[in-house]
């Protein structure tokens, strides 16, 4: 049965035509879908004939939430949502000044292999389809009743290893009969895939590109995120300012702060070095403990000190609050310990 809740209007248009529909019916049903209908019985507008040729002709699957854990101290909501498939996936809900956040996550897992990561400690298993990004900031917006006016791709999985889903996912989400929410409301994270940084670029979007340097040469960045090897620290900067060049977009570098890895002095340097004539902004996290990972965050000190030489070059660097530390907020973390609880059981 084919998905309705991936099809953009425009295909919807199509498969009605071919069901000798009026035209208008498509963006019925596509309002329907895009409000979080559960089932087509849901569609009152729709006649019962109509209603029942849709059960038996398309699929119209919601997630539900296996867990569901609520921050004591800033409000941060973290989901659990089990797919189709028993798969599950984590979206997290922040609540900042400038509006409501979701993070939602691209894959089942991540083929990437970032040594500070507990997203990828399992390897990839899936990708996701669109309407599987779609239903993470639709029912995370449904269940807590507060309204998502940002999304960022920073959750589980790589989004540019799943390029046509990502793009097709922003399309739908993008599209004012659905959530309409606007591409300057929405920032995508990468490991730095340079092919599809660059096929990225060609579609001119206004979407914020967030990139995930965490060091800048390739002795260190080859040692925590393999992907390095494949491209390096110059050619990956090089994509950015061609990023930059044909969106007008600032890049935000995302930095963790490791100790005594990625956080000396000398290194600070070094990042002043790299990114000079990148319109760029830095974004210094320190380092979530990962379990699994002998990896620890810098100390406070060695963090704002980091912060300091990058702005007393020139290049705007914050460092950001962490949210949701009292539930597991971060990256894969909650999914990988549910499994790892289901196989026990
Ligand atoms: N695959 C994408 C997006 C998912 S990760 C990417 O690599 O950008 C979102 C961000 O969290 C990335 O910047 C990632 O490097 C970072 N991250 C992963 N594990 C972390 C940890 N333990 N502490 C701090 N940041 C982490």
């Amino acid at each position: 049965m084919k998905d309705i809740k991936s099809m953009t209007l425009a295909e919807l248009e199509q498969e009605m035509a071919q069901l000798g529909e009026p035209k208008f019916r498509a963006k019925q049903i596509y309002t329907w879908v895009h409000r979080g209908a559960r089932s087509f019985d849901e569609m009152s507008n729709l006649s019962k004939n109509l209603r029942e040729r849709l059960a038996e002709n398309y699929e119209l699957y919601c997630p539900t939430a296996v867990r569901k854990l609520e921050s004591q101290r800033d409000g941060t909501i973290k989901y659990l949502w089990r797919l189709k498939d028993g798969n599950c996936v984590e979206s997290v809900l922040m609540r900042y000044h400038h509006g409501n956040t979701v993070c939602i996550s691209s894959e089942v897992g991540c083929p990437m292999g970032c040594a500070f990561c507990a997203s990828t400690l399992g390897g990839l298993v899936r990708r996701l389809t669109p309407s599987e990004m779609l239903d993470q900031v639709l029912f995370t917006q449904l269940d807590s009743g507060l309204q998502i006016s940002n999304i960022v791709l920073m959750g589980i999985g790589e989004p540019l290893d799943n390029f046509d889903t990502v793009c097709r996912f922003l399309e739908l989400v993008n599209s004012p009969e659905g959530m309409n929410i606007g591409m300057r409301h929405i920032s995508l994270s990468t490991c730095g895939i340079v092919d599809k940084i660059d096929l990225l670029a060609q579609k001119n979007l206004q979407l914020t590109l967030s990139v995930s340097l965490h060091a800048p040469i390739d002795e260190v960045r080859s040692r925590i995120m393999p992907i390095n090897k494949k491209y390096p620290v110059d050619v990956l900067l090089a994509s950015c300012k061609r990023y930059f060049e044909a969106t007008g977009r600032r890049i935000s570098f995302e930095y963790a702060m490791i100790r005594d890895v990625n956080d000396t002095q000398e290194i600070a340097q070094l990042l002043v070095k790299k990114l000079r004539g990148i319109a760029a902004h830095v974004n210094l996290i320190p380092l979530n403990d990962v379990e699994e990972s002998p990896l620890k965050p810098s100390r406070p000190d060695t963090v704002r000190a980091f912060q300091q030489t990058l702005e007393k070059n020139g290049i705007p660097a914050t460092v950001r609050r962490t949210l949701g530390g009292d539930i597991n907020a971060s990256c894969g973390q909650l999914r990988r310990k549910y499994e790892q609880s289901a196989r026990k059981e």
